[in-house]
């Protein structure tokens, strides 16, 4: 196992990586109160429902702050589907302001998995929605609290002594503190543990299970609208190895390609088409290739973000961010011990 700092390093590798490369670029937005989760922003507009009943809530990745991932919102007979709920309260407000707007409630929430940018808003829409079903890998949920969640939360106080952490760095260790401390108020009602057709208000979905970017992953395909929703399975701009097994996360990315779906909503970035899938799969299995190799970690990241570059939306900080998160990722985890335990076998 690892030990404490040592995860809490890689817990906290991103956001640190992030602050140290992007100091003073510019200042993220407003960072949002802790208490202040059921007042807030005013509605903003949201016309976007398309076809089918689908919205999409893209997250967001400011400098020197952590991602929120992207949440898809679907219509259905009892109210809001939720798929991914965030990390800040900016983010699952946008959601909150949503269902309010719509005159609905949110029926049940989907995570994709346990990590914080994708979970941290069942909170708040549990305080809101209390009848709202949470479906999730519950025995993933259960073990990332008793041990990877569990050691950051140590470490967090340790952390926080450094004198030399921004203030928004500050902010974003309060605020994943502060959802570890409600820990059992992220796990789900409905465990999701084989992959498995569910109808949710008239609504068929098709849920997949998988181990790639964590050991409890789900993505869900919706035939209604041809939408799937991978999760931290496809991610921009670069993939987030943090909990990474990379046989299991390249099979899965088959079988998301295996179903007939016509719009991507990835965990982080832009939708995406089945021939940006097909991209974004390659330069993925040339960038776990590239690591197991010998090649310099930095030749592995400007193979990746050349290969990526059609597929990012703001071409010159998402390149920056590509090549820059792809070497940490190569150099300290792949090429270190941060592949999975259970990946091992
Ligand atoms: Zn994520």
């Amino acid at each position: 196992m690892l030990d404490a700092r040592e995860s809490q390093l890689k817990a906290w590798g991103l956001i640190l990586f992030v602050s140290v490369m992007f100091a003073g670029c510019a200042s993220g937005p407003p960072s949002a109160p802790t208490l202040d989760r059921l007042g807030g922003s005013p509605l903003p507009d949201f016309e976007n429902f398309d076809r089918a009943g689908v919205d999409v809530i893209q997250g967001g990745f400011p400098p020197g702050r952590q991602p929120d991932g992207n949440t898809v919102i679907l219509a259905s007979s009892d109210g809001l589907i939720v798929f991914d709920t965030g990390r800040h309260l900016f983010h699952t407000q946008k959601i909150i302001d949503n269902a309010r707007k719509a005159g609905q409630p949110v029926a049940a929430i989907i995570n994709s998995h346990w990590h914080l940018d994708h979970i941290s808003g069942n909170i708040p829409l549990r305080e809101l929605f209390p009848g709202a079903a949470i479906y999730s890998n519950g025995a993933a949920v259960e073990n990332a609290l008793r041990t990877f969640l569990a050691r950051g939360r140590e470490s967090n106080a340790k952390m926080l002594e450094d004198p030399t952490l921004t203030p928004e760095i500050i902010d974003e260790i309060s605020i994943d503190a502060a959802t570890v401390e409600q820990g059992e108020l992220l796990e789900p009602t409905v465990s999701i543990e084989r992959a498995q057709a569910i109808t949710i208000g008239g609504r068929r979905l098709e849920f997949h299970t998988a181990a790639g970017a964590s050991d409890g992953d789900i993505w869900v395909f919706d035939p209604a609208s041809g939408v799937v929703m991978t999760g931290d399975l496809v991610t921009l701009p670069a993939p987030f190895l943090d909990t990474p097994c990379p046989k299991a996360w390249s099979a899965a990315l088959e079988e998301i390609l295996a179903t007939p779906f016509q719009r991507a909503i990835p965990g982080h970035g832009r939708e995406m088409t089945r021939a940006d899938i097909v991209l974004y799969r390659d330069a993925f299995n040339a960038l776990i290739a590239c690591a197991q190799g010998a090649a310099e970690p930095l030749a592995c990241a400007d193979a990746w973000t050349a290969a990526a570059a059609p597929l990012q939306e703001n071409a010159e900080l998402d390149n920056r961010y590509a090549r820059g998160m792809s070497r940490n990722y190569v150099e300290n985890v792949l090429r270190k011990d941060g592949v999975r335990e259970d990946c091992l076998a």
